[in-house]
């Protein structure tokens, strides 16, 4: 028995969730994001069980990304979304990925490249990230990705960077979007629309066009950052750790670096093995609880690399070895990514994706 972290996935959960939204998204098809490993789920596995709810593509950010599905047998359609050096191109093209492109000169790389390939165009409405906010420039770049003949024009795609939070400003960019989608329409009749991310999936039908890309929800994660149960998506990450030492504190005695934290009056404490080396984040030094024995434990002093310390009470009510829950249910209490996010200003994005190499991952 390991006492170290342990994320314990629940495969069947991410597979009922993407078919809860292929549900709710109609016609449209389901692009289901595993880069980042997954949100921190594990890539190949994620994938796996995202494509037996009923998603038909894949989506990851980084060339590498693809190869690794690919090297796993998964063959599904596949897009890189991010950008590739000429290096990263080829690790993209030899996984039989579709690319994404919004200028000329590396429509001009590809062709060069030689081998046959499916490439989506960007349009920027607002991201200002990746893609371009050219429209005219960027059909320019689809009559030359139509006219090569290894190439072909499969995609028209742009990411909002507000679904979550302003509908009506991603009305407007989503009206440009279509606009745009209609003129590469143009150039090639089938080509695929997508703009939505999980939180335009679910709240902006008219973003869902002919697929829809959808991460946090995937994995039962709120884009909102508020309950998943609200979407009727279930969480499929639970985060472990055990009981390594339990010791009493007297009053005045204190617990981890820089000593923040003294007992005032004694009690015990519960030493777990899992720490910001885990990303397990040090903004949460004395700013969160786990689960022992079912009951909410508060952490004490700061958390450190390898080790965080919680408040037992009065009495020693854990021994060495009991599981504590740190993301997960026990005993009729829930902890979620979503309320660990709230406790440092971050998004359940983030908590996930930070678990480190150190943590097992495990499957059921
Ligand atoms: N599309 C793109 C281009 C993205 O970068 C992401 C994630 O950041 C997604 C889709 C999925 O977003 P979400 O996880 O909010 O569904």
């Amino acid at each position: 028995m390991a006492l170290r972290a342990n994320a314990r996935i629940n495969l069947a959960a991410i597979e009922r969730n993407c078919a809860r939204l292929r549900a709710r998204v109609g016609e449209s098809a389901l692009c289901a994001v595993v880069k980042a490993d997954g949100y921190g789920h594990g890539a190949v596995q994620a994938a796996r069980a995202a494509l037996a709810g009923g998603a038909s593509w894949l989506a990851v950010a980084a060339a590498g990304e693809a190869a690794e599905l690919r090297a796993a047998g998964i063959d599904a359609r596949l897009v890189v979304l991010g950008a590739l050096s000429e290096a990263e191109l080829a690790v993209a093209l030899a996984a039989d990925a579709d690319v994404v492109a919004w200028s000329e000169p590396f429509v001009a790389r590809l062709r060069e490249h030689g081998a046959s390939a499916r490439v989506h165009l960007e349009l920027d409405v607002g991201m200002g990230r990746l893609g371009t906010r050219d429209g005219d420039a960027l059909l320019r770049v689809g009559e030359l990705v139509a006219a090569a003949p290894r190439l072909t024009l499969a995609g028209v795609m742009t990411h909002f960077p507000s679904a979550d939070a302003d509908v009506e400003l991603t009305g407007g960019q989503l009206d440009r979007f279509v606009a745009f989608a209609e003129r590469v329409r143009g150039l090639a009749p089938a080509v695929v629309a997508h703009a939505a991310n999980s939180a335009a999936a679910l709240a902006i039908p008219a973003s869902r066009l002919d697929l829809v890309r959808c991460g946090i929800a995937v994995y039962g994660m709120d884009p909102w950052g508020r309950d998943p149960r609200d979407h009727d998506l279930e969480p499929a990450l639970e985060l472990l750790s055990r009981v390594a030492a339990v010791k009493p504190l007297a009053p005045g005695q204190t617990v981890g670096y820089g000593a923040t934290f003294a007992a005032r009056e004694p009690i015990w404490t519960a030493t777990l093995p899992i720490g910001y080396g885990d990303g397990f984040r040090r903004g949460f030094s004395g700013n969160g609880e786990v689960l022992i024995g079912g009951r909410r434990r508060q952490i004490v002093g700061r958390v450190s690399m390898d080790n965080v310390t919680v408040a037992l009470g009065p009495e020693p009510d854990a021994a060495v070895g009991d599981v504590a829950v740190v993301i997960g249910a026990a005993g009729g209490e829930r902890i979620t990514a979503e309320e660990w996010a709230a406790r440092i200003d971050t998004i359940n994005y983030e908590i996930t994706t930070a678990l480190s190499s150190r943590v097992t991952w495990t499957y059921h």
